[in-house]
């Protein structure tokens, strides 16, 4: 495994690869990811993966410092799972020249994480703008956890590099169903129990939030109860209408974010 933090050293090392795999993560790497870096190295000739945490898709500066930070134990992880290159961006030259402002992404960004974390999408559709043009991959892997964002990014390449193929892999869940997250390295014991709970509120109400048969009022106030005091959205959407062209069957999924403590974090199902 060879680790590279200069973008021209990496462009240099890979600009001949035909079937390049690239999985970009912000750390703390868990199962999740590992699913994905597995996936990626089983497709692909070569396998990139970047730790990154984006400072510009963060709302809060509180947000971005206390972010898991395990880098030791991230390359050890890493190299274990043999994959080609780690790449380790550096700031200075990620960001040489400001947020691209011509970045077009789809209006589905406002909704769901939009509405409470304004900008953040167009910051993460803009690093990943910034990683194609660095790496040039044939296929990125992408977790359905975080789905909205899986969405706009597929969107968002679909229509500026069509040749790129994005790769949603299926979200890889702790035994008791949490969804592995590097934000649940800052839970405690008791609060993975609560996102446990909110797990399986949420798998066994949802055919009932589907038909109508609960409301989204009484599903909350559930979920208030056995722990959380603030709830950002909890919504039912069709995924398969949301970019066009629309699908035919309809494929109806839970959103959920809320807060433990102060940790917020989402899931799909
Ligand atoms: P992150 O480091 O949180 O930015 O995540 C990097 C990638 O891993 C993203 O594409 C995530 O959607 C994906 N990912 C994170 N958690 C999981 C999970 N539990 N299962 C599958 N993919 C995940």
């Amino acid at each position: 495994m060879k680790i590279i933090s200069d973008k021209n050293k990496l462009t240099k090392i890979i600009q001949n690869e035909t079937n390049l795999g690239f999985v970009p993560t912000m750390g703390a790497i868990h199962k999740g990811h590992i699913s994905l870096i597995k996936r990626c190295i089983d497709e692909c000739k070569k396998t990139v993966v970047s730790i990154y945490i984006n400072k510009p898709q963060f709302n809060k500066k509180s947000d971005f410092n206390k972010y898991p930070r395990n880098l030791k134990n991230d390359i050890s992880k890493l190299k274990k799972l043999k994959i080609d290159i780690l790449y380790l961006p550096i700031t200075k030259q990620i960001y040489s020249n400001t947020t691209s402002k011509k970045i077009k992404i789809n209006s589905f960004e406002k909704k769901l994480c939009g509405k409470n974390r304004p900008g953040h999408f167009k910051a993460v559709i803009d690093i990943i703008n910034r990683f194609i043009k660095i790496i040039n991959p044939k296929k990125i892997y992408l977790g359905k956890k975080d789905m909205q964002q899986l969405i706009l990014i597929k969107d968002f390449v679909k229509k500026n590099y069509p040749k790129i193929k994005i790769i949603g892999c299926k979200t890889i869940r702790e035994k008791n169903g949490v969804p592995l997250s590097s934000r649940n390295f800052l839970l405690s014991l008791d609060e993975k129990k609560i996102a446990s709970k909110i797990y399986n509120i949420l798998k066994n109400k949802k055919n009932m939030l589907i038909k109508n048969k609960i409301s989204f009022g009484e599903i909350k106030k559930i979920i208030i109860r056995v722990g959380i005091k603030k709830i950002d959205y909890i919504k039912v959407l069709d995924i398969n209408k949301i970019i066009k062209p629309y699908k035919k069957e309809n494929y109806y999924k839970i959103f959920i974010a809320y807060y433990l403590k102060s940790i917020r974090l989402i899931d799909n199902l």
